[in-house]
């Protein structure tokens, strides 16, 4: 891959991804592994007027190594210079951008049970800072490829025939090519995002409907208040920033606590470091009451156990089966991709800031009218071929959103 093109994938991060402002800190996640293009993006940081920007330095094989070794109860401690940390990122609101290149089997061979106990002990440490910042700050998701994820991703090629590929992927599913302008070219993917929401939100649905011969036959309720999103956003301060790099799906919140029938998966989940895979999910009163899966059926009801919120919805997204990322025809094993190549579903948290008029409400008061809360937001692909679905408005007509795995409308 040509370095110019990749120094231009690294500043469309920080422009468009993050939005990163004159004067404002930036907070970098990055494995050591990619040291290098984690560069460039702090290098497109100052440039863009940054006045401070800290790395978060991590290692796949070191955090394993430390799930192995250490106990559970040394795990779930939140040390007191982490909450520190965390107060300050609460106070100064960083732009936070993650740069994602993890083995989606990495974690393999951990105990599901262990991680998950540790995982919650500290993220219930870390939730009232992590709601005290919800939607103040811009942020952003964006992939680079690892060797081990490019040796998933194509298994038949040498490994850095693996990373030329996923590299092609990846840069073609942010529309970076050599010699165009990406920055303009998002300009237009966000305006039609609009478009396409604009038109969603006129409906007003009540109910989707979703049914595909793969066994799935569920129903999920909306709030009057859902409205579609997709694309671009503002947090809470009037910054513009694009939460996810790529991005095809429209999605909103549903209603808590209404959901009836069979989610039948269509791609597998990687959840952290581990991969679910062929599995199903039956709800009844808006909660899964079963789930099966042929693979990490424990790493699945771990997460279903989270807490209370874990086993309802946050989320349901649209994505047509005749779209960019959907027609490049691979299996990312890595949720930023695969979620946008696919409609699905998200369980645990729900998005506040699809719900109308979110600015001026409280979080007990969202949580009042129907948006889902918790600790985890693991998002599930559902869709295929022969989706169906069929959206009931509040004023009661059917209409058909989703016909043979496309829009209809
Ligand atoms: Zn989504
Ligand atoms: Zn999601």
């Amino acid at each position: 891959m040509k370095k110019s093109t990749i120094k231009k994938y690294a500043r469309l991060i920080v422009r468009v991804g993050a939005n990163v402002q004159k004067g404002q800190s930036v907070t970098v996640s990055c494995s050591t592994n990619q040291a290098d293009f984690c560069a460039l993006v702090v290098d497109e940081c100052y440039k863009a007027g940054a006045k401070y920007v800290t790395v978060d330095w991590y290692n796949d094989r070191i955090t394993k190594l430390d799930y192995r070794n250490q106990s559970v109860r040394t795990l779930s401690k939140v040390l007191e210079w982490q909450e520190a940390k965390m107060k300050w990122n609460a106070e100064e609101l960083p732009c936070r951008i993650a740069i994602i290149s993890d083995d989606p089997d990495g974690m393999k061979g951990v105990d599901p049970v262990k991680v998950q106990k540790a995982q919650v002990a500290r993220a219930k440490v870390m939730k009232p800072y992590r709601d005290a910042m919800n939607a103040k700050y811009q942020w952003t998701i964006a992939a680079v490829p690892g060797e081990a994820w490019a040796k998933k991703v194509f298994p038949g090629l040498r490994k850095s025939q693996a990373v030329e590929k996923l590299w092609q992927a990846i840069l073609e599913s942010v529309y970076v090519t050599d010699d165009n302008d990406p920055i303009a070219v998002w300009e237009k993917v966000n305006a039609d995002f609009k478009e396409r929401c604009r038109h969603l939100n006129e409906y007003r649905f009540e109910t989707l409907h979703y049914t595909s011969s793969n066994g799935t036959d569920f129903t999920v309720w909306l709030m009057p208040r859902s409205n579609w999103c997709g694309g671009g956003e503002y947090d809470l301060n009037g910054h513009y920033f694009n939460p996810n790099m790529p991005t095809i799906e429209v999605f909103t919140t549903p209603m808590k606590g209404k959901a009836e029938g069979k989610l039948v998966s269509t791609k597998p989940l990687s959840y952290r470091g581990q991969l679910i895979e062929n599995f199903s999910l039956t709800f009844k009163g808006g909660k899964v009451v079963n789930c099966e899966a042929e693979k990490n059926q424990k790493v699945l009801e771990e997460m279903i156990k989270t807490d209370e919120g874990a086993c309802m919805i946050g989320e349901v997204a649209l994505v047509p089966q005749d779209s960019p990322i959907s027609n490049q025809g691979i299996l990312y094993y890595e949720t930023l991709f695969d979620e946008n190549a696919s409609c699905h579903v998200a369980l645990g948290e729900g998005y506040v800031d699809c719900i109308e008029g979110y600015e001026t409400m409280t979080k007990e008061e969202l949580h009042e009218l129907g948006v889902n809360d918790s600790m985890i937001h693991v998002d599930f692909m559902v869709g295929a071929k022969d989706l169906k679905i069929v959206g009931k408005t509040f004023d009661g007509k059917e209409v058909t959103i989703f016909r043979d795995g496309n829009f209809a409308i």
